[in-house]
């Protein structure tokens, strides 16, 4: 078993897959998606998952 459905994504400059655990947080945009950041463990910064 892979744990993949724990992942918000991957950081859309490295490729890192982000856990739940480093969200910071959640907000939905204009069509009621909900979106979030992250933070990625390899670049050290706040992403938004994809
Ligand atoms: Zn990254």
């Amino acid at each position: 078993m892979n744990s993949d459905s724990d992942t918000l994504g991957v950081c859309p400059d490295c490729g890192n897959s982000i856990s739940h655990s480093w969200k910071l947080i959640e907000y939905q945009d204009e069509s009621g998606t909900t979106r979030c950041f992250a933070e990625c463990t390899s670049c050290e910064k706040v992403v938004k998952p994809e």
